[in-house]
């Protein structure tokens, strides 16, 4: 499982200095590596579109 980043994404960036193993990267919606994710939901928290949800 891992958390996943819908097209609500306005890429404010909040998202990306809260995860703590770095699976977020930058672009026009921002993406979560699976691979990398553990679903600590920390994202899910400062996003202001509630853009982040579980896959
Ligand atoms: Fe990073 Fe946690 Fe968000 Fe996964 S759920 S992308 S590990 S902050
Ligand atoms: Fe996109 Fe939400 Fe992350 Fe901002 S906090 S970059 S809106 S996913």
């Amino acid at each position: 499982m891992a958390h996943v980043i819908s097209e609500d994404c306005i890429a404010c960036g909040a998202c990306v200095g809260e995860c703590p193993v770095e699976a977020i990267s930058e672009g026009d919606i921002y993406v979560i590596d699976a691979s990398l994710c553990t679903d600590c939901a920390a994202c899910t928290e400062v996003c202001p579109t509630d853009a982040i949800s579980q896959a």
